[in-house]
């Protein structure tokens, strides 16, 4: 296709008919990714820009402009999708929950379909990497699909047939913010956690917890390199995070039965993990056999971005 210049009613148009090409932004709290893919997920071009923190209107006018010189540079428009952290509220249209804090309470959606004269679609940033998984990463095919991102915090996401699981408060797989099943001993209360409440299973299974349950000063990257070189310590600590990492699978296993469970983010690089968190999770599991499948993604750091192109999938 030769190259156009896309502006107003005309790309509109452009972008019903030619949906083909699908563009997705990851609106990070430091940088702003923008990738565009064709029908089959080849990827067609990548760019990256910093994220202007704490300015809404340089946020909006960002994403805009990573939109267009996107289309600009490969001739085409095409769909697009936005990663946030954070929610489109739906009693309200504004963002919320982001810990990118000047986002929340902004009409994001809104501001931006107007720039871009289309319409624009959201998810969190652990429901885009659950979205790209199950579409063509490690759970491609599967029906019922779990993802988490396990990193400096524990974010999820749900998608039944390619499709990301909102509900009705837009909420769901927000699982880290549950308590941590069949919590014992130091357990309970358990950590305080930023949400105000304490023993979330985030404050058990982030990168710091991990960390900081070895007794700090390493990354829980560290601890589990040390865990494979043999020192007890660590492998202690490491047995302790996967069982409660089975506990907390084991009750989304009850809930919703996924056919695959993906992990994504710094701690889904310990291998072990996918050994033994299924040989633990069973006795949490209301099941006489269990066939869910615990894998590591496919597309790494760039599940986010591929994810929100995806939002456009049918
Ligand atoms: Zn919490």
């Amino acid at each position: 296709m030769p190259p156009v210049s896309l502006t107003g009613k005309d790309l509109t148009l452009r972008y019903t008919m030619a949906a083909s090409m699908r563009i997705g932004i990851d609106l990070g709290g430091t940088k702003i990714e923008g990738i565009a893919i064709a029908g089959d997920g080849h990827e067609r071009l990548r760019r990256r820009i910093a994220s202007p923190r704490g300015d809404y209107a340089r946020t909006l006018s960002a994403v805009a402009g990573l939109v267009r010189e996107i289309e600009r540079e490969i001739g085409e428009a095409g769909s697009v999708g936005v990663g946030i952290p954070g929610t489109i509220s739906p009693a309200t249209g504004l963002i919320k929950n982001s810990n990118s804090t000047w986002l929340n309470g902004r009409a994001l959606a809104e501001d931006l379909s107007r720039l871009l004269d289309r319409p624009v679609r959201f998810a969190n940033d652990a429901n885009c990497f659950a979205l790209s998984e199950a579409t063509d990463g490690a759970a491609a095919g599967a029906r019922v699909v779990f993802g988490v991102i396990i990193g400096t915090g524990t974010g999820g996401g749900v998608v039944i047939d390619r499709q990301v699981l909102i509900g009705a408060n837009a909420i769901g797989g927000e699982w880290g913010h549950n308590p941590l099943p069949a919590a014992q001993g130091i357990e309970s209360p358990g950590p305080a956690c930023y949400c105000g409440r304490s023993g979330c299973i985030e404050t058990f299974l982030s990168g710091p917890a991990l960390a900081r349950d070895y007794g700090g000063g390493v990354t829980a990257e560290e601890v589990a390199a040390r865990a494979l070189a043999g020192e007890a310590s660590a492998d202690a600590v490491l047995g302790r995070y996967e069982d409660r990492m089975a506990r907390a699978l084991g009750s989304v296993i009850n809930l919703i039965d996924p056919d695959v469970i993906v992990l994504g983010g710094g701690l889904s690089n310990i291998d072990r993990l996918y050994e033994r968190v299924p040989q633990l999770w069973s006795p949490y599991i209301f099941s006489d056999a269990v066939t869910t499948r615990l894998v590591r993604a496919t597309h790494g750091d760039s599940s986010g971005v591929r994810g929100a192109a995806w939002l456009w999938n049918e």
